[in-house]
């Protein structure tokens, strides 16, 4: 090897090392999942960019991984043929993590071990897993149309920095080496290797093979002699793409497990959808829900979408064409027979084809939140919490969709004994009154300060649900949903409050009686207070507080006017 060089990790990766061990290793296994993973992407890589340079493949076209390793070395070697790194790569993909908000995240991690382990793994650990059962990583690579000498090896111990240097490596690809820590040897066993990768890789698209020994030759049954078996590579998953596969060919855990390979996620998901659609338009879609938000899930310009393939070809990630900015967390794949092959980001754009299959993974992902609602309670208030805030920005974003998306919104609410979000409008409706045709409603900073608004005073007395909007987004969301299954959403701090029919005829004339009696003191009130109020009104909607502040009907709620103060304006 020659021109050395060493380089510091990122901070972000050298805190990532640290605590992954750590908080990683009860699941150290995972270790083989993503380098595996790591390499069936290679392979799809290399072949979407051979579809315009078929020399890439070198008179090397069965793409492939490997897995063998050495007692004697105590190593495990994981081979593949794929795209490979060029120096640059390696420098960017395996020294830094390309992710805005990652030093955030980790500030914030609680030191709680099982805690963060749930956390990391959504954080997509990926490559740097192998330092898991690894003192020390050897990363043989040459990228598809290098030449031989222009290889490249990288070396870690996993802690402040690694080593870069020149090589020559005659097959395309990268061959990772693990040089395992003491006490871990139980990996170097065939059986339980093969183990690892069939619970965990079994659906990625290219075969894994593993060395299968010699057959010495053997005495058999009636005396004659066996001949020797030469040894062989075999290969040891189904490598089926998953979701060509029917679905009753499949059980949970290959979802599950296939689910981590394209999502770079380390949990099982909530739920998935699984469809093959053909007639005019041909595709199949495996649309997933994750289980937990990523820690970046504020940032709409994060790369989402899902992983398109056309024809089982790999085309692209992050594919986010075919799902709106509110659904960004969904994860899947998209396997279109309709699109061309050498479909870009730019072809995509603006394509009619692309438009009726993002119309059509819209609407498989909101009856699959739908149904989810309707049949898994437990589940659906998970999601909510997860994901709740990005679904919000639903009825802004998707006019076609408004009514579905607003039904599958939860509130908190003054029927619920406490903040979490358990009320949707359709259950509001439900359980109204005979006489109430509004959908009542209260914006604040928090729950505390919604749940003891004066405002909700009239409503307590009369049995009437309000619900609790706290979140930021809420009044964006309000901007952009004025009703729901025909009823008016009323803010109970706006202007005159009509019950309507809720108002009994006694509170009427009371109210009446009430206003001649006070006469003199609202025209008093109005004088002392002057410019800073627009009117001074008697009100009947509060039972204990004395008086209270409210916006026009037409105006802006004094919640949007905070906001807009605390921004400055
Ligand atoms: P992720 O797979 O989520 O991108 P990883 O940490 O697993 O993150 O890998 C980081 C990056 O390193 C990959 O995105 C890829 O660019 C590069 N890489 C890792 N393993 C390989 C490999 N076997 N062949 C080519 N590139 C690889
Ligand atoms: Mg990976």
């Amino acid at each position: 090897t020659v021109n050395t060089e060493t380089h510091g990790f990122q901070a972000e990766v050298k805190q990532l090392l640290k605590l992954m061990i750590h908080s990683l290793y009860s699941n150290k296994e995972i270790f083989l999942r993503e380098l595996v993973s790591n390499a069936a992407d290679a392979a799809d890589k290399l072949r979407f960019k051979a579809l315009s340079d078929n020399s890439l493949y070198e008179d090397d076209g069965e793409l492939r991984v490997r897995v063998t390793f050495d007692k004697t070395a105590r190593t495990i070697t994981i081979a593949d043929n794929g795209i490979g790194m060029s120096r640059e790569d390696v420098i960017s993909h395996l020294g830094t993590i390309a992710r805005s908000g990652t030093s955030e995240f980790f500030d914030n991690l609680s030191g709680d071990q099982a805690k963060d382990s749930q956390l990391i793994g959504q954080f997509g650990v990926g490559f740097y897993s192998g330092f898991i059962v690894a003192d020390m990583m050897t990363v043989n690579t040459r990228a598809a149309g290098a030449a031989a000498d222009q290889a490249v090896q990288w070396e870690s111990e996993g802690e402040g920095d690694y080593r870069l240097a020149d090589i020559t490596k005659e097959s395309r690809g990268t061959e990772i080496i693990l040089h395992l820590r003491e006490g871990e040897d139980d990996l170097l066993d065939a059986w339980k290797l093969r183990q690892i990768v069939n619970k965990y890789s079994d659906h990625i698209s290219i075969p894994v093979e593993m060395w299968k020994e010699e057959q010495p030759e053997s005495d058999g049954p009636d005396g004659e002699k066996t001949p020797a078996v030469p040894g062989e590579w075999e290969s040891i998953t189904r490598a089926s793409a998953l979701w060509t596969l029917s679905k009753n060919e499949l059980k949970d855990e290959e979802y599950n497990e296939f689910y981590k390979h394209i999502a770079h996620d380390f949990e099982d998901p909530l739920t998935w959808s699984h469809n093959r659609v053909e007639g005019k338009q041909e595709y199949t879609s495996l649309l997933y829900i994750p289980a937990r938000a990523p820690f970046d899930m504020w940032n709409r310009e994060k790369e989402h979408g899902l992983k398109l393939y056309v024809r089982r070809v790999f085309i692209m990630d992050d594919a986010e064409q075919f799902m709106p900015t509110y659904l960004r967390f969904v994860k899947g794949v998209l396997d279109s027979n309709d699109l061309p092959l050498n479909v870009s980001r730019e072809i995509l754009q603006d394509n009619k084809i692309t438009t009726s299959l993002r119309t059509a993974c819209t609407k498989r992902v909101l009856t699959m939140l739908e149904r989810m609602s309707k049949n898994e309670d437990e589940k659906y208030l998970k999601f909510w919490n997860e994901f709740g805030q990005a679904l919000k920005e639903g009825p802004a974003e998707d006019m076609a969709n408004k009514e579905k998306i607003a039904s599958l919104l939860r509130f908190s609410s003054t029927s619920v004994g406490g903040p979490a979000q358990e009320v949707g409008f359709g259950k509001y409706i439900e359980n109204m009154p005979e006489g109430q045709d509004k959908i009542y409603y209260i914006t604040a900073d928090n729950y505390t300060t919604a749940v003891n608004s004066a405002y909700l005073e009239i409503f307590k007395k009369k049995g009437i649900e309000v619900l609790l909007l706290t979140d930021r987004i809420d009044e964006w969301l309000l901007s952009h949903l004025t009703d729901f299954d025909g009823k008016q959403l009323v803010s109970v701090t706006k202007g005159d409050l009509d019950l309507g029919e809720l108002d009994d005829e006694d509170a009427k004339k009371a109210k009446e009686e009430a206003t001649e009696e006070f006469a003199s003191f609202l025209e008093r009130a109005k004088s002392t207070l002057g410019e800073k109020v627009a009117d001074v009104r008697l009100t009947h909607r509060l039972t204990e507080t004395p008086s209270c502040v409210v916006t026009n009907e037409d105006g802006m709620s004094s919640q949007m006017i905070k906001l807009m103060e605390s921004a400055g304006q």
